[in-house]
């Protein structure tokens, strides 16, 4: 990596650097040279005229195109964001952070100066800052305190095509708040274009028409891109192993082809870090003056900087790998790839939901669809003609869904329910682009009753009320408001901000399993996962000393942190981010007045019964044949051969997700019916709980001493049944 961070950053023109002081007049920068030369740039003023024309515009431009870093910057200097700032939505947030900083050189000021961002436990934005990019849902999370974004004089929505549920809530949102600010076309509403609102559509597929009858026929404007000829290749037969195609067809370009980097779509980040191994070794047994790989991963958890290594022009006599998410399918434009390898798979999140409720999001490994692989294809053609090497059939791609079914008709929708009754808003009177199912609705009402965030009559709570201010899954927030009164807080956080990291904590190898348990064993506790991950968490030597300079000692810490994590088998970048997302809650804790220092010591049960009480409706009861069945769904549970509960049977558990393997059938199979799973098919369709305690309760009442638990579970589902 150091090597790889001493390369220069010049993006796709091949120019220097970009200096933070660029000069203001006299000839061109290469940076603003860059700038001119996007295909946005020669339809700006026609672009900014209509924006300015309109309440709503909808954007259509091809990826790279300028879409995303550009338009703020034109609204800016059209003087847009005098009376507010110009908001710019992503779905994600290393998009959000990643943007900022390109932009923020491109004005030539400090990220958080002039161009800042905000995304879920980081923000840097000032009282300078007039371009913010942030993710979707933290905007939809500042409605809470300002219905009316009255901060804001532009909202952009970008990659609108994803069609995420916080997109979608937000589009909603934004309807009802342009007739309040603006006023209706026949002169009604309140705003009387006193603060009035600008909102532009972005999108980068042919969807949209949609967006703009959503918007009464708003107007839509078409940028053109550059798109060189991509040759398509197929495989003739299907590929079993996905990953291990990829590697063979990277090899074989890299050995046959002429320079271009090679940028190759993969599911998700195990998928990206094992093929990164893979690559990297064979690269070294290439005989020498073969030209060198560098490998560079991208997906949805890595740091911004980390980002900016994917920008870096290749040097000569080199090919850059780049091994990618959908994320640079269309949020992140590449410069210098010609060859595109797709596996055809991509992770999604899907909603199982159970009989009365107690469903959960699950992230699986998916086909793509056609609009997907048409998106990725032409990632290859943006600099000249390019080449797509996809690892699947001509037939497979015939028949893939067109495109992908929005995020509010798959996705649990507790959280953004909890977030819209904060404001007053019941989801079923909102004016959304496709409305969700009863059934999901009717799930997540469920779930807010049982963890004590909606009354009897559906009503939002004090308590529901504290849960939504902080940035958590409802049912983590509700177990760390839990621990106030069990005073131990600060065992709750360290485990909470691991639960809502974006990866994991634990390694898991199916091959390295005995290897793996061996070298975890100090860390495993008796009581389960969640205790486990306090163990990690705090078995990890210390974190680096308070200090302003980076000392030696702290060098040492830092690699004696990198060695324990990989000793343990423990994900060391996980820790860091739950680090950081730790001293956020503990602002939130702060604001909630819940004393974050408040420790149980070494006391377990604390502890377990606050996570239980979030977790209620995840608990499962032991059956006579051993099996577990979920408290609420009545459905098997099976618990994760990864997890320190395995081979241990308790009177009762709580867990904080399944894991579900992809089932021939599809997912129409309903979770109560999971009965068909088989133990020792090793992808089989059983629902394994990665993570899993003992419920205290249950141990409890294995000693005798209190049933009151169990019993308040029981009563609560029998009440949500008639909920
Ligand atoms: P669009 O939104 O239309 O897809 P963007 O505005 O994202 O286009 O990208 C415009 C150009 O800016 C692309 O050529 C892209 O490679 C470049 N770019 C984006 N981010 C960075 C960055 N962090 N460093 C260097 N170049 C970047
Ligand atoms: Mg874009």
């Amino acid at each position: 990596q150091n090597s790889m961070s001493m390369l220069k950053h010049a993006p796709q023109a091949h120019s220097t650097p970009p200096r933070k002081k660029a000069r203001l007049s006299g000839p061109l920068t290469p940076i603003q040279e860059q700038r001119r030369q996007l295909p946005i740039a020669s339809g700006k003023d026609a672009l900014v005229q209509e924006i300015k024309a309109n309440d709503v515009t909808v954007l259509l431009g091809e990826t790279g195109s300028g879409k995303t870093t550009q338009v703020p910057q034109y609204l800016l200097e059209a003087g847009l964001a005098e009376s507010g700032i110009i908001g710019i939505t992503q779905p994600r947030k290393v998009a959000a952070t990643s943007l900022a900083a390109r932009v923020s050189v491109e004005q030539g000021t400090p990220v958080g100066g002039r161009v800042g961002y905000a995304v879920r436990f980081d923000e840097r934005a000032g009282p300078d800052t007039r371009i913010k990019y942030m993710t979707d849902g933290m905007l939809t999370r500042e409605l809470l305190g300002d219905p009316l974004l009255s901060r804001y004089s532009v909202i952009v929505v970008d990659e609108a095509h994803e069609r995420t549920l916080r997109t979608d809530l937000l589009l909603a949102n934004l309807k009802r708040i342009l007739r309040e600010r603006n006023g209706d076309a026949n002169g009604k509403g309140k705003g009387k274009n006193r603060n009035p609102l600008k909102v532009v559509i972005m999108s980068a597929t042919l969807d949209a028409e949609k967006f703009s009858q959503f918007f009464s026929n708003a107007k839509i404007i078409y940028v053109k891109g550059r798109q060189h000829p991509v040759k398509i290749y197929h495989c003739a037969q299907g590929q079993t192993d996905y990953v291990d195609a990829a590697l063979r067809t990277f090899f074989q370009i890299h050995v046959d082809q002429p320079p271009g980097d090679v940028l190759i779509f993969l599911p998700g980040q195990e998928d990206i870090e094992s093929l990164e191994k893979s690559v990297e070794l064979f690269a070294r047994q290439l005989p020498v003056g073969h030209s060198e790989v560098i490998v560079v991963p991208m997906f949805a958890s890595l740091q911004s900087q980390q980002m900016q290594r994917i920008f870096a022009a290749t040097p000569r006599n080199s090919r850059k790998c780049i091994l990618a998410t959908n994320i640079a399918e269309t949020s992140i434009t590449i410069p210098g790839v010609r060859y595109v390898i797709d596996t055809g798979k991509s992770k999604e999140k899907r909603y199982l939901a159970g009989h009365s409720g107690g469903g959960f999001d699950t992230l699986m490994t998916r086909d793509i669809t056609k609009s997907s692989a048409m998106q990725r294809a032409g990632r290859a053609g943006r600099e000249g003609p390019g080449f797509c090497y996809r690892l699947y059939t001509e037939e497979a791609f015939l028949a893939m869904a067109p495109s992908a079914q929005p995020e509010i008709l798959r996705c649990s929708l507790a959280q953004a329910m909890l977030q819209l009754l904060c404001i007053g808003q019941d989801i079923q009177e909102l004016d959304l682009m496709d409305t969700p199912e009863h059934d999901a609705i009717h799930s997540a009402l469920c779930s807010l009753f049982l963890i004590g965030a909606l009354d009897s009559h559906r009503a939002l709570t004090p308590l529901g009320r504290a849960m939504a201010s902080f940035p958590l899954e409802p049912a983590h927030a509700r177990a760390v408001i839990a621990s106030k009164d069990l005073a131990c807080t600060a065992e709750v956080l360290d485990i909470v901000s691991v639960l809502a990291a974006s990866s994991k904590l634990f390694v898991d190898a199916t091959d390295k399993r005995a290897e793996i348990a061996e070298a975890r064993r100090a860390l495993i506790h008796p009581a389960g996962d969640h205790l486990t991950i306090l163990n990690a968490v705090r078995g990890v030597p210390p974190p680096r000393a308070e200090t302003r300079k980076r000392t030696t000692r702290e060098k040492v810490g830092r690699s004696a942190r990198r060695e324990w994590a990989r000793a343990h088998f423990v994900n060391e970048r996980t820790l860091r981010e739950a680090s950081a997302i730790r001293d956020q809650l503990r602002v939130s804790c702060q604001r909630a007045d819940i004393d974050w220092r408040a420790s149980c010591g070494e006391r377990e049960e604390p502890v377990l019964l606050s996570l239980a009480h979030g977790l209620a409706q995840n608990a499962a009861l032991i059956a006579p044949d051993g099996s577990y069945k979920q408290i609420m769904g009545q459905s098997v549970i099976k618990i994760h051969p990864g997890s320190s509960m395995a081979d241990k049977k308790v009177p009762a558990i709580i867990y904080d997700e399944l894991v579900s393997c992809f089932l021939p059938l599809g997912w129409s199979v309903s979770l109560s019916c999971v009965g068909i799973y088989k133990p020792d098919l090793r992808s089989g369709g059983c629902l394994p709980s990665r993570r899993a305690s003992s419920l205290p309760s249950a141990r409890l009442t294995a000693e005798r001493r209190d049933l009151s638990f169990v019993v308040f579970l029981a009563l609560v589902v029998l009440l949500s049944r008639n909920f």
